[in-house]
């Protein structure tokens, strides 16, 4: 598929609480890391990993709540807890890649906006890694909604 677009098998997705939970049918996706400083505070985070795909191909279980991030965008979130969706624009619909089901391919076709891109996320691959403590899991009751 041209212009950095991929077949996709299809997945799953929604938000922490499980209010607004989404199904996107098997087709054209392009995956981008967007370093732009409104998606850097849209998410709360160092970037956005999205997967743009076919609006049409989208199906909501719950509805999002949206925000106009400017005149040409809009920021999907979760009313309840919160939870970041998509960025969309009147072209298409770009899911946020941490809310997809884990396993969801994502294969990233390029960095976006790099200009805004954080000075320390390269050092990152040079921190130590440590798994969550299982003692401090079996304490805790999660709230979570389940995957699917
Ligand atoms: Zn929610
Ligand atoms: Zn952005």
């Amino acid at each position: 598929m041209s212009d950095g677009w991929t077949d996709h098998p299809g997945f799953s997705g929604g938000c922490q609480c499980g209010a607004v939970r989404y199904r996107v049918a098997s087709g054209p996706t392009k995956a981008v890391i967007c370093h732009c400083r409104m998606c850097q505070r849209a998410t709360g985070n160092a970037f956005a990993p999205l997967l743009q795909v076919k609006p049409e191909a989208v199906t909501w279980t719950g509805t999002p709540s949206e925000w106009a991030s400017s005149s040409v965008a809009w920021r999907g979130f979760c009313r309840t807890c919160g939870t970041p969706l998509y960025f969309r624009t009147e072209d298409g619909i770009e899911l946020m890649a941490g809310t997809m089901a884990p396993g969801t391919p994502f294969e990233a076709q390029y960095n976006a906006s790099v200009e805004s891109r954080v000075g320390w996320l390269g050092a990152l691959h040079d921190a130590p890694s440590r798994t969550t403590d299982p003692a401090i899991l079996a304490e805790v009751e999660s709230y979570q909604s389940p995957e699917e």
